[in-house]
């Protein structure tokens, strides 16, 4: 599946058939006429596809604060860690969420 920003496309479409619209009013082309008519069932159709709730995903780091002690780079949350459990096993904040970098 291909997750794209469908406002975006949606605005660029707008855009085009606005333009289409106004040089068929200006020269009475048949192709911009049939272009903007194709641009016109574009847009419906990807108004009609089903939608998902998606966020951007949140990054921060690790930082060392001393010894084995580190606190996330977003909200400072605290972990401990040490040889049974390595900082590289948090693969993500317990609070905030945040994916941690390498
Ligand atoms: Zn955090």
């Amino acid at each position: 599946m291909m997750l794209i920003d469908a406002d975006k496309l949606i605005e660029e479409i707008d855009e085009e058939i606005e333009y289409g619209t106004e040089r068929i009013e200006k020269h009475f082309d048949d192709a911009d006429k049939y272009i903007t008519k194709g641009l016109r069932i574009a847009r419906k159709d990807i108004l009609a596809q089903p939608t998902i709730d998606a966020a951007p995903i949140k990054h921060g780091r690790w930082i060392r604060v001393i010894a084995e002690d580190y606190e996330c780079s977003e909200c400072k949350a605290a972990v401990w860690s040490g040889k049974a459990n390595p900082i590289s096993n948090y693969k993500y904040c317990w609070r905030c969420g945040a994916k941690m970098e390498e």
